[in-house]
């Protein structure tokens, strides 16, 4: 039997699972080939709503599917991995709630962990401030906006879910300031500056005071403390601030100087270890620089590495990766969104239905993409008064964090 393990329960593993089963579904069964997922979360995060969650035109159920429901021919474990041993091949992990390590042998490894928010540089963000990686940590933030109304916010990160972020919170009706080290927001769409003034536009229309050139220093429980000095008083600091990618031990001598697994142009690491998304460093087929973080390259990403496992799995060589890229796109409220599709800017109403169109077409699941477009036309028909949708939790629910130091 041959087994292919795949690690983290995002866009990579779904993509590569989905790509190798549709060939080889007949092998799993006959109990050929075994496919292991572990994931350190139990369903898979879509993460291109956030902001329509946060703004309650979503309900959170719809954005997480449950990894058994969307990979029903794989074993998952509900776990960390804690090493890879490339020599021997296998992984170490540990189960969740279980601080004993298991290890399990692998003939291939796909590495889908990601990447988590850099946390450690601000002083007090893992215990009083939220991130959005991390298990139901959205659905965590949601809930608590909704205990606070009206209470300042505060957004680190002008990058695409940072200002996606403020704009969706300043509309629930929070003063929102949005602070970054950048000279100007998304700085990942500097090549389309009508974009970038039309963000800026639309965060002004929200009410969202943009802080540039300053960084979130620290959080307490009740203030935002600013590289500049400045003391915000808030109750909610939202960290959007980088990525930095999950580091496994064992893998270490592929990693970049930003901590990415460094991939060939067939995506593999080294042998029979392969990688993409926030994690991985993929060069561009065409001008060879690295692909963006964001959820269309690890989406094809992992439909490469399936394709890839399948060709493996039958004695023939990987093809190159050769995904030239589409497009990207960012929501600032009902109806009004921006993109760019092959290096064409749309703006308005035009570019919010073509990203709506496009996420919905990537999301894993069917019933959860129309219960989507169901509550949107839900929102879009009920008076202002009434229009945020009930919260339906999804996972374990989480502690906010001022519960969390109150427990403490
Ligand atoms: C709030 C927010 C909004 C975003 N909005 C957009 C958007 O509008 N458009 C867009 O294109 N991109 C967006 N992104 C970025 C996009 O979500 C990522 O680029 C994409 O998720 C990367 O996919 P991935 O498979 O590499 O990692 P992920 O989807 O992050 O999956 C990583 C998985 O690994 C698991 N994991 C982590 N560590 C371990 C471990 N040690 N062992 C086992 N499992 C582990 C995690 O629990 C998770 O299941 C957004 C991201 C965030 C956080």
């Amino acid at each position: 039997m041959t087994r292919v393990v795949i690690l983290g329960g995002g866009y990579v593993t779904l993509h590569a699972y989905a790509k190798l089963v549709r060939r080889c579904a007949r092998d799993v069964r006959r109990g050929d080939l075994e496919i292991v997922v572990i994931s350190a979360d139990h369903a898979h995060r879509f993460h291109g709503f956030t902001g329509e969650l946060v703004a309650g035109m979503v309900r959170p159920d719809r954005l997480a599917t449950p990894l058994s429901e969307a990979m029903p021919l794989a074993r998952i474990v509900r776990g960390r991995a804690a090493s890879v041993d490339t020599v021997g091949r296998s992984v170490s992990y540990r189960r969740d709630g279980d601080a004993a390590i298991e290890t399990l042998a692998y003939d291939q490894l796909v590495v889908g962990t990601g990447a988590a928010e850099p946390t450690a540089g601000v002083t007090g963000l893992r215990d009083h401030g939220f991130t959005l990686r991390g298990p139901d940590e959205i659905g965590v933030l949601a809930d608590h906006l909704a205990t606070v109304p009206r209470s300042p916010v505060v957004v680190a990160g002008g990058g695409i879910a940072g200002a996606e972020l403020a704009a969706a919170i300043a509309d629930r009706g929070h003063p929102v300031t949005l602070v970054h080290a950048a000279g100007r927001i998304l700085a990942e769409w500097s090549d389309q500056p009508r974009l970038v003034a039309r963000a800026e536009a639309e965060l002004d229309r929200l009410g969202v005071r943009v802080i540039p050139r300053t960084r979130l220093t620290e959080v307490t429980p009740t203030d935002a403390v600013l590289s500049d000095g400045t003391t915000l008083p808030t109750t909610t600091v939202v960290a959007t601030t980088g990525q930095q990618p999950v580091r496994l031990p064992g893998l270490d001598r592929w990693r970049d100087e930003r901590g990415r697994l460094r991939t060939s142009r067939t995506l593999a690491v080294t042998a029979g270890v392969w990688a993409a998304g926030d994690g991985a460093r993929v060069s561009h087929p065409g001008t060879g620089e690295p692909v963006p973080a964001n959820a269309l390259w690890a989406i094809k990403g992992g439909d490469h590495i399936g394709r890839a496992l399948v060709r493996e799995l039958r004695g023939r060589p990987a093809r190159l990766f050769t995904y030239p890229g589409l497009g990207r796109a960012a929501s600032f409220g009902y109806g009004r969104g921006l993109s760019e599709l092959y290096g064409v800017p749309f703006t308005g109403a035009l570019a919010w239905l073509l990203r709506l169109v496009f996420f919905l077409r990537f999301m894993p699941s069917r019933s959860r993409a129309a219960g989507v477009v169901a509550d949107l036309v839900r929102f879009a028909v009920t008076p202002r008064s009434g229009r945020r949708v009930r919260a339906v939790p999804v996972a374990t629910p989480l502690a906010s964090p001022a519960v969390r130091a109150e427990a403490a």
